[in-house]
């Protein structure tokens, strides 16, 4: 089997209301669609889901004039020389992992349908039979996410993730108010985004919510301060998450090695794709870790992708947020996903077991955003 043709289409599609986090607020998700065609007439695909850096959207240049060159014509199960030649033509761009992740995806699809297995197959197998979700509850007064919570609860979701920022008088309230409602049966998880600057600040926030029995604070400082990141998690008696600290593999060995956190969340497009994505889940059961695997949130394609992560990790301890599909309005393919008492089933194949709707796909394609290629200035000036 050889790749023929490889295109990532930019959209935009809506979330059914918009999310406010410590980051900003999220109305549309606009990410790349990364369509692969093979010379047996097999379709694979993958998602550019980043709302970090001009969001994915603004990656689709990168697929488009620098990975598909590499790509046409290889093999899609030779996926360490794929990567191989990814970190040839994308060296240094942190951002561009999800433009990486996406095709590697793509690829996984193709030689998932043509061995005929799902991707986690692919990825050691199935590791267990279903996989607990968390839903996440945006920067809002305390009255509307205890609605959110209501109905989140009310479908059958167990854990919940309470979005923090400046404000942490809100914040300590709302998980208050969330365990004097729903008591001890609700699993309450915090995510700072990096809204403290400093260790001993997060660490005055982390005893006010000790009280509340809250399952981890997921990256209470800044990505870089893994320094501050260790204190915490030398400090605090609630388990340290950490999300934006680490991306790659190699983001996750250094933090590890530091000790600068007892949880990583994982996500497919900051790891480079589904295969460094359980890199990292490998590096924490080395470490004695936590696992959860993490959401932008992803379309159906990308929320696939990291399913079939979360079914074949050797470890994962953590309700995850493998549900990013559930945020949006619509999508642009019929997933197969199962959600039963807030838990994910094992995903369908073969490969990653989402279809493509071609009007969806036309519906929500955007123009391909300005600067999506970063790197073209770069290459007319060594042309030049
Ligand atoms: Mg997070």
């Amino acid at each position: 089997m050889r790749v023929t043709r490889l295109e990532a289409v930019p959209v935009s599609v809506p979330l059914r209301e918009p999310f406010t986090s410590a980051l900003g607020v999220q109305a549309t998700s606009d990410y790349g669609v990364v369509v692969a065609e093979a010379d047996d007439g097999t379709t694979g695909l993958g998602e550019i889901s980043l709302i970090w850096h001009g969001n994915g959207a603004a990656l689709c240049g990168l697929v488009n004039r620098l990975l598909a060159p590499v790509v046409v014509g290889t093999d899609p199960f030779a996926l360490t020389r794929f990567h191989e030649a990814a970190s040839r033509v994308l060296a240094f761009g942190r951002h561009s992992l999800a433009a990486v992740a996406a095709v590697e995806t793509a690829l996984l699809d193709l030689a998932g349908k043509a061995s005929g297995r799902p991707v986690y197959d692919l990825l050691g197998g199935l590791a267990r039979d279903r996989v607990p979700l968390s839903m996440s509850l945006p920067i809002a007064p305390v009255d509307e996410v205890l609605d959110r919570a209501r109905r989140l609860t009310g479908e059958g979701f167990t854990t919940l993730k309470a979005k923090g920022g400046g404000d942490h008088d809100r914040l300590v309230e709302v998980v208050a108010a969330l365990r004097a409602e729903f008591g001890p049966r609700l699993g309450i998880r915090v995510d700072l985004n990096m809204a403290c600057t400093l260790a001993k600040d997060a660490l005055r926030l982390i005893r006010r919510l000790e009280p509340y029995d809250v399952l981890s604070v997921e990256q209470p400082l800044p990505a870089a301060d893994v320094e501050g990141m260790a204190e915490l998690c030398a400090r605090s008696t609630v388990p340290i998450m950490a999300d934006e600290s680490v991306w790659s593999p190699g983001d996750a060995w250094r933090v590890l090695r530091a000790r600068a956190a007892d949880i990583v969340n994982v996500y497919v497009p900051e790891a480079g794709g589904p295969v460094g994505a359980r890199r990292i889940a490998d590096l924490c059961a080395t470490a004695g870790a936590g696992v959860a695997i993490g959401s932008m949130p992803e379309l159906g394609i990308g929320t696939a992708a990291a399913a079939h992560v979360a079914f074949s990790s050797p470890r994962l301890d953590q309700p995850s947020d493998v549900a990013g599909h559930l945020y949006h309005a619509d999508d642009v393919v019929r997933t197969g996903l199962t959600i039963e008492d807030g838990f994910l089933l094992p995903p369908p194949g073969p490969g990653l077991g989402v279809e493509l709707d071609p009007d969806r796909l036309a519906a929500y394609r955007i123009p391909a955003p300005d600067g999506g290629d970063p790197y073209a200035t770069l290459r007319t000036t060594r042309a030049s």
